[in-house]
């Protein structure tokens, strides 16, 4: 039984074949899936789309590639998401220098509204990262003393002693994709030094497509293929990495166990 913890079955890719995409996950074993929002018409979407299939949950989140469109009227409706019993997280929020290197502080002030959301609803936080690591460690550890709030770094892209200082916080660190291509170290490192009980996986469908699918549509049926390689990494049995990180994402999102 696996979970895949970040599916974007909201997104354009799925709309004409969503219940097809969902039936061959249950049946390739991926029973949960979160559906991950990320702008005001993805955040409904997934709350739609979790309503209508079992062990579907939503999240609700403002992305930093979208936040230059973003005004304080989001951060009201995302709450009223966040508020919602069936909300098991929030996300996808974070820093993205990739992209946008010129709004770095707006950038930075929706994340911390975000971590503020977290630690008022106890909510676990979504975090994207790319090419920010040290400005949103800097944030997540300021913010920890404020006040606790956990979270996942989602398609976590760093190294392995990004990884170690992320962990410390306490926070769980997930795979995808990556961790399946040939050419790719720094995840297989990372992959190596995740405590077992740390560790969650996702598709982040439909991008980034395990090996041998790299470059077409992702989906969740594939993630069993992640769970294989890290299996392979860290020398155990799928069936092991399959337990412990459906346990961790229950544990995280589901605040069960
Ligand atoms: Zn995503």
């Amino acid at each position: 039984m696996f979970y895949d913890t970040h599916a974007h079955l909201n997104a354009e890719q799925f709309k004409d074949n969503l219940e097809e995409i969902v039936k061959e996950a249950y049946a390739s074993g991926v029973t949960y899936i979160n559906v991950v929002g990320f702008n005001r018409q993805t955040n409904f979407l997934a709350q739609e789309i979790a309503a209508k299939y079992d062990n579907l949950y939503p999240t609700a989140g403002l992305h930093p590639n979208d936040v230059n469109d973003f005004t304080e009227e989001d951060l009201v409706t995302l709450e009223e998401y966040v508020k919602k019993e069936v909300t098991v997280g929030i996300g996808e929020c974070g820093l993205d220098y990739y992209w946008y290197k010129d709004n770095k502080d707006k950038q930075k002030a929706f994340f911390i509204a975000q971590i503020e959301l977290a630690r008022k609803y106890k909510k676990p936080l979504v975090i994207h990262v790319r090419d920010a690591f040290q400005d949103t460690y800097d944030i997540i550890e300021t913010e920890m003393k404020k006040g606790a709030f956990t979270g996942v770094m989602h398609c976590f892209s760093g190294s392995p002693e990004m990884a170690l200082r992320f962990l410390n916080l306490g926070l769980y660190i997930s795979l995808g994709g990556p961790v399946t291509f040939k050419n790719a170290v720094a995840p297989k490192e990372v992959a190596k030094i995740v405590p077992l009980d740390k560790l969650l996986i996702e598709t982040d469908c439909p991008y980034l497509a395990p090996h041998p699918h790299r470059g077409k549509q992702n989906k969740p049926s594939y993630l069993p293929l992640i769970a294989q390689s890290i299996a392979e990494i860290k020398g155990i049995s799928v069936e092991e990495v399959a337990k412990h990180t459906t346990l961790n994402a229950k544990r995280l999102f589901l605040q069960q166990f």
